[in-house]
């Protein structure tokens, strides 16, 4: 279960009544049986159940997470079609995750969709043993998101043009990478134009078009497949 530090008092855990019916009536966990409790910031925790809290047994060691820090710029895909890309990229390594609003985006979200996004990741975090749980940020404008935000790799994936496959440009998986994917309709010219100026390189992912939510899965499984050891 992911806790929040406030429920933790010493070597006690103060569950709350839904972490208490999710650990005695879903996963059917008894007085004295052990559960793992993290913080989603690094932490993970051998816990046993002990009435209605948990009693802290040993803080373990978590080697979940990829040698470099990844953010990405998903151009805001229609209806629900995010959900899916947070839970893929949490469980492929995935540290932020900027929603941006392009000239092709249709809408943009309700207040209710980031608090989703964010149950989300954390489900996907806990899932996938993830020592963190990835950052999801607020939408904001792409000229904004290419131009506020740094990295020492920066690229924007292009379905169109004659670019370099991401595979043969990620040479050096250390630091930060940036990676941003465009929406159903593709980026706008003066968006790649925009984002070459902030020193994004455009990269292609092969010779198929992907659909805008099965892109950043294929980037990330590269990234994570060139970084992992
Ligand atoms: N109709 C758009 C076009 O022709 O550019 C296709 C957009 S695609 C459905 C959505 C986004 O996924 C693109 O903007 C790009 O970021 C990414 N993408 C899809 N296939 C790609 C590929 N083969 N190489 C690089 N990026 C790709």
């Amino acid at each position: 279960i992911t806790i929040n530090p406030s429920q933790l008092q010493q070597t006690q855990l103060l569950l709350t009544p839904q972490q208490q019916h999710y650990l005695l009536r879903v996963l059917r966990l008894q007085d004295g049986d052990k559960f793992i409790a993290m913080d989603g910031m690094g932490k993970w925790w051998l816990t046993q159940l002990t009435g209605e809290t948990g009693e802290i047994l040993e803080l373990l060691e978590v080697q979940t997470e990829l040698p470099v820090s990844i953010t990405l710029m998903m151009a805001l895909p229609k209806g629900n079609s995010l959900d899916d890309v947070v839970r893929c990229c949490t469980e492929l390594g995935v540290t932020c995750i900027l929603p941006v609003l392009s000239d092709r985006t249709l809408l943009n979200p309700s207040p209710q969709k980031l608090e989703r996004w964010r149950r989300i990741a954390s489900e996907a975090a806990e899932q996938s043993e993830r020592a963190f749980v990835p950052t999801i940020l607020e939408p904001v404008a792409f000229s904004t998101a290419v131009t506020e935000y740094a990295a020492n790799h920066r690229y924007i994936c292009e379905a169109r043009g004659d670019y370099p496959h991401l595979k043969k440009v990620l040479n050096n998986c250390s630091g930060e990478i940036i990676i941003a994917i465009g929406p159903e309709g593709g980026w706008t010219e003066k968006e790649i134009e925009m984002s070459i100026k902030a020193k994004f390189q455009p990269v292609s992912l092969g010779c198929r078009i992907l659909r805008a939510v099965t892109a950043p899965i294929v980037a990330l499984s590269l990234i994570a497949a060139a970084c992992e050891v």
